[in-house]
């Protein structure tokens, strides 16, 4: 994490930064500022700690050779370090513009910073630095909803629960907030924040930077799943001016996957929740700016070039349009399902679920993949996981490796032919009624768990028309586009559309979203590099 770099190194970062004397009690970086500047220490000593509500922690002591930064640099998010002078001396500071350019032109410095910031990182998730503090309660959801979100969006956080943990009240009472008003997000160590929504707390910590709106980018990409991603990835590092809009975080359905087995390269798996960190910091590090919390509303495709609305009125503008908006769950028709929704009703399987569902029984609604993936993962942690399917039996799509690891785990009873019809409880889910849809019996499980992985709808709603959908909803591209979609797009080049092209030039549909794609990680990866490729061409034309 705290390498120090050699005379050489060092003499490197001197020709793009400027090198300045400092003194004791300097502060270089304020916590919750944005991280502009890299410092490498020359001579002298500088120490970064870290405020928590009640108290100060220290994170690291670096003398000359070592630097200062970590991941959130790459983006200018804010710190969540204060780091000051402790011995007088002199360091390098680098701006971030510059930075981003030595990451990418000097491999050996590149490696050493990359490999120390994510690792600095990781170490703040672990250890809970952090500047936000989340005051709620297990059975609330949308506690469960702001733990998520700042989780799958790699931010750290501490958590104080109302019913589990001793002086929480004292602390509510100190800030003027009632039992009701949770959950409560103290926020940067000042601001109280009751219930905000998620593109508040965005805002709050500064997540995102200021969209330009006059500005015509070379690309924006709707969605950071993996398709999103990949295209962000070889847009930015082929040096075309990438924005990518993701509604929530980035990893889309993969990061909501507890491990992913069969992606290339990583033979024990890989989380959902890391391929997508690692890909997120890849494209920063390449230059693409990445705003989470911020929907695509609308595509504005009558405008050249053409435009995307955000929800709250923002509108960017670029000369090719990436969709990868993907697809999400479908929801079974079962009454009172919203009032259960992070109330025991869940639709990912990842460690904050299963921490929620320890020793206890769960359902997993869902024969497919995704279904499959979390029953397995679930069963490490709870008493049984019962697997509900409405047809004969798993999916002929499941994997075989993941088939065969159902049938071999004793804490997961497979029930075919059978769906849930009802949901009971005051407050959280209590119990869940089951019917065997051949025999018609019904049979009543106090079970407060239940995890919907039941296949998936596209998110193509916000296209207006726009584009030619199939009977399904998902976008049609190159040769599935039929002369009718095409004169009724009123397609105006003489040349066909291109492979991953919809029934408007320059505007291409990659991933779970694409009709006819197969929804996998490495298909949808694959699709949004090689859009890259087909955007270079559109631009040209
Ligand atoms: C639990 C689970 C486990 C899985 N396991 C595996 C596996 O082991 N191996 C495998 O190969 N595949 C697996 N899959 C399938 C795989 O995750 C998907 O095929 C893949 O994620 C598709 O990628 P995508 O980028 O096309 O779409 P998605 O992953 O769906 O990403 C779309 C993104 O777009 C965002 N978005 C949607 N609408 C908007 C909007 N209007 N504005 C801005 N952003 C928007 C979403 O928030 C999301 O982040 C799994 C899926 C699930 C759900």
């Amino acid at each position: 994490m705290f390498p120090v770099l050699t005379a050489a190194q060092l003499n490197r970062l001197r020709t793009v930064g400027r090198e300045r004397d400092v003194a004791r009690g300097d502060v270089l970086v304020r916590m919750g500022d944005r991280i502009d500047h890299l410092y490498v220490v020359i001579a002298g000593q500088l120490d970064a700690v870290s405020t928590q509500v009640k108290s100060e922690r220290g994170l690291a002591t670096l003398g000359p050779g070592q630097f200062t930064g970590e991941v959130n640099m790459l983006s200018g998010r804010p710190g969540v370090a204060r780091i000051f002078v402790t011995e007088p001396g002199r360091v390098v500071e680098v701006d971030r513009a510059r930075l981003l350019q030595l990451l990418q032109t000097d491999p050996d410095l590149g490696e050493i910073l990359m490999r120390a910031f994510v690792l600095r990182h990781t170490e703040i998730i672990a250890q809970g630095f952090g500047d936000v503090v989340i005051v709620g309660s297990s059975h609330s959801p949308d506690t469960l909803r702001i733990r998520e979100f700042l989780t799958r969006n790699g931010h750290p956080h501490s958590y104080l629960d109302l019913e589990r943990e001793a002086g929480v009240q004292d602390l509510l009472d100190h800030l003027g907030v009632g039992p009701g008003a949770i959950p409560v997000v103290i926020c940067r160590g000042k601001i109280v924040l009751r219930n905000p929504a998620n593109a508040v707390l965005a805002d709050c910590l500064g997540f995102n930077e200021t969209m330009d709106q006059a500005r015509v980018h070379d690309v924006v990409i709707a969605g950071a799943g993996p398709a999103g991603l990949a295209a962000a990835v070889y847009g930015a590092s082929e040096g075309l001016d990438t924005l990518v809009l993701e509604m929530y975080a980035p990893g889309g359905q993969a990061g909501s996957s507890s491990l992913i087995e069969n992606y290339l390269g990583f033979p024990t798996g890989i989380s959902g929740q890391e391929l997508a960190a690692r890909a997120n910091t890849q494209a920063q590090k390449f230059g693409a700016q990445v705003a989470v919390a911020r929907t695509a509303a609308q595509l504005q495709c009558g405008d050249k070039p053409y435009a995307v609305a955000l929800d709250g009125g923002t509108r960017v503008r670029a000369r090719a349009i990436i969709i990868a908006t993907g697809a999400e769950y479908r929801k079974p028709a079962l009454n009172r399902l919203a009032e259960f929704e992070g109330g025991g009703v869940y639709y990912a399987a990842t460690p904050v679920e299963a921490q929620l569902c320890r020793g206890d029984e769960v359902i997993v609604i869902g024969g497919g993949n995704s279904a499959g993936q979390a029953a397995v993962f679930l069963s490490k942690d709870v008493k049984k996981v019962h697997m509900l399917v409405r047809s004969g039996g798993l999916a002929e799509t499941m994997s075989r490796y993941l088939a065969r690891r159902i049938e071999e785990t004793s804490a997961i009873a497979l029930h075919v032919n059978t769906e849930v019809v009802a949901l009971e409880g005051d407050g959280p889910l209590q119990s869940v009624r089951w019917r065997d849809t051949k025999t018609g019996a019904e049979e009543q499980h106090q079970i407060g768990h239940i995890f919907v992985m039941a296949g998936a709808v596209p998110n193509t709603r916000w296209l207006d028309g726009c584009l030619a959908l199939d009977k399904d909803g998902f976008i049609k591209t190159g040769p599935d586009l039929s002369h009718d979609d095409l004169s009724a797009a009123r397609w105006p080049l003489a040349r066909a559309p291109l492979l991953l092209e919809s029934s408007r030039p320059g505007v291409f549909a990659v991933g779970d979203v694409r009709a006819g794609s197969i929804k996998r990680v490495a298909s949808a990866v694959g699709e949004g590099s090689i859009a890259i490729a087909l955007v270079h061409h559109v631009l040209r034309e």
